[in-house]
């Protein structure tokens, strides 16, 4: 028997991360083969063509002309309040919904993840999320003992699944007073979909016929790949739907500084919640503050100073943009690349929009991806499909990368 001195809750965790892994394999690669002849696809984080990490040169410029107090200072553990209001404005742009509003500063977007699964979910309770997720959010609930399930994203025509979710809610909600449901749009990882607007108002829809039953809907809104979505107004006006709902549905829109201001390692994000009753928004501000204080206390004050004098000075934010918006078009024409060639050599693709990831549903992802280690082609395997980092790829190694994946399919007999 192992000896074991942990927690009985605690026995036997690890985090088995496939994305860190296949990663690893590729940069074992590299140095054996040379890195101009090995493809990592497995990255989510932004590379430029030459395939050095990129950070917004604004972004950087603001952060390193902070004050020694700036980066050192502990910050409230809500968060700045400059930031607060900034990161609304960040996050919804014109779009800020006709409602209360509050944000709470959060380690990240996952930290937002966290605190919503906590303190919005009971022990043994089920969080509701589409079957192609980011794997964190299985890891997140399991940890605070809160079950997992997931209903079909896309019907046969690849259209958003209304009926599959709706019956997900309805069966969940038979079981618990409370529904958590992570919905990651626009941008969507792993596969890059956006729900359309009308796709949004059939969301909102169920869960407003949910909500009748006089049980509470929490609607997790996960915007992290929002600044690579579209247009930034554009991609925004499902935010406006989210006024006028009734007072047992929240929305908590999970913002994170992570890509929209290459500030991965920095662990800046936040949670805004939005609700028609202003005691649910005080009741959220003060829980989520709490438990706050209760796991990492306050977050990183420098991230939060950067994002609020960038969105209190016009030039610097229109800098931001346009910074953005380039590295925007670079991913999408990576994308473009991908998305043509599959469909000239019949690859099948999840529908992609936009954002740092596309994916290709198969069988034996596991085999796909062993096979393309032979062409030096690394991505990540998920449980339904193999994830494609765009994002990280540089257009000449994109080139003729669908046919490889297309060729690696059938040779483990998919
Ligand atoms: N949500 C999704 C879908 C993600 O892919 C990520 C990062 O990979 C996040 C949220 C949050 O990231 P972070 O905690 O770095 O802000």
């Amino acid at each position: 028997m192992v000896m074991s001195l942990a927690a009985q809750h605690a026995k036997g965790k690890f985090a088995q991360d496939k994305i860190f892994g296949a990663n690893a394999a590729a940069v074992a690669a590299a140095a054996k083969y040379g890195k101009e002849n090995v493809v990592n696809a497995t990255i989510g984080a932004i590379l430029d063509e030459n395939e050095n990490l990129v950070c917004l040169p604004t972004v950087e410029k603001v952060y390193r002309s902070l004050a020694t107090n700036e980066l050192i200072a502990y910050a409230p553990i809500s968060g700045l309040p400059e930031y607060l209001e900034g990161v609304v404005t960040a996050a919804f742009g014109e779009s800020r919904p006709d409602a209360h509003i509050a944000a709470v500063a959060t380690a990240g977007g996952t930290g937002a993840i966290h605190h919503a699964i906590w303190n919005y979910q009971s022990e043994g309770d089920t969080v509701l999320c589409s079957d192609w997720f980011w794997g964190a959010y299985k890891v997140l609930c399991a940890d605070m003992h809160r079950n997992f399930t997931t209903y079909k994203m896309l019907d046969e025509n690849n259209k958003f699944n209304l009926p599959a979710l709706k019956e997900k809610v309805d069966e969940l909600l038979a079981k618990q007073d409370n529904l958590l449901y992570i919905l990651n749009t626009p941008a969507h990882n792993p596969t890059g979909y956006s729900l359309s607007e009308e796709d949004m108002d059939g969301v909102l829809g169920v869960l407003k016929e949910a909500a009748t039953t006089g049980k509470n809907i929490i609607l997790f809104l996960d915007v992290a790949y929002i600044d690579y979505a579209g247009e930034k107004e554009e991609v925004r006006k499902i935010f406006k739907k989210l006024g006028g709902l009734p007072a047992n549905i929240l929305t908590i829109v999970g913002y994170s500084m992570s890509k929209g201001f290459t500030l991965y390692g920095q662990r800046t994000g936040a949670m805004i919640g939005v609700s028609s009753s202003e005691e649910v928004i005080k009741e959220f501000a003060d829980i989520n503050q709490y438990t706050s204080r209760a796991t990492w206390s306050n977050i990183n004050r420098p991230a939060m100073r950067t994002l609020s004098v960038i969105y209190n000075d016009a030039d610097l934010l229109a800098a931001v943009c346009k910074e953005r918006d380039d590295y925007y078009q670079m991913i999408k024409a990576r994308a473009d690349i991908f998305t043509q060639e599959a469909k000239e050599c019949g690859l099948p693709m999840l529908p992609y929009v936009a954002g740092f990831f596309l994916s290709i549903p198969a069988k034996n992802p596991d085999a796909i991806c062993e096979k393309l280690h032979e062409e030096n082609i690394f991505a990540v395997p998920l449980a339904a499909g193999v994830r494609i980092a765009v994002c990280a790829v540089p257009q000449r190694k994109i080139k003729g990368m669908a046919a490889k994946v297309m060729a690696a399919m059938q040779s483990v007999g998919e």
